[in-house]
């Protein structure tokens, strides 16, 4: 597996703004074609007994996508990359560990959006959602990744991690 860059990388166009989903956003101010890297995330990794002990010591939100077996990528504080929000019908997906990737043309002035569901296996971790796509889950769970609905969306655009997690399962059936 590659090595991260120390420090993340957001495409020059695209911009933090207050989101409608929450809080805020990354925002692109031009018109993307698909597959134009948007942000690519850097940092340390580490592995999930290190990502445990920060989560529960840390004052701070601990900010971390899953990369391999029992490896972390820890964002560095402080980053806009992290401002990514949710969809349940995301405009963005995974080109490789580190790079989020537009899924399709997406218009200037469209936030951009990833299904956190694409980048996470811990079983433990939820969210409620109430993103205004018919598709909205609800409940986002780290477990998702199992759906074989979304195994079938989001085929291709998956962490390669977990990208090869699905491929295992829908192999077995
Ligand atoms: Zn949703």
């Amino acid at each position: 597996m590659r090595e991260p860059d120390a420090d993340c990388w957001l495409h020059p166009d695209v911009e933090v703004r207050s989101s409608p989903v929450a809080g805020r956003g990354l925002f692109t101010t031009v018109e993307l074609p698909a597959r134009t890297p948007v942000s690519r995330l850097g940092g340390t990794l580490v592995d999930t007994e290190t990502l445990r002990r920060l989560i529960e010591t840390s004052e701070e939100y601990v900010d971390a996508i899953v990369v391999d077996d029992d490896r972390h990528l820890l964002l560095p504080p402080g980053n806009s990359n992290h401002f990514g929000n949710h969809s349940c019908d995301p405009n963005l997906g995974w080109l490789d560990e580190y790079t989020l990737a537009t899924r399709e043309y997406v218009p200037a002035g469209s936030e951009l959006l990833s299904d956190y569901a694409m980048s996470t296996v811990d079983e433990t971790w939820f969210m409620r959602c109430h993103c205004p796509s018919y598709r909205c889950r609800q409940m986002v769970e780290g477990g998702d990744w199992r759906i074989p609905q979304l195994q079938q969306r989001y085929d291709g655009w998956w962490v390669p991690y977990i990208q090869r997690l699905v491929d295992a399962a829908r192999a077995g059936r």
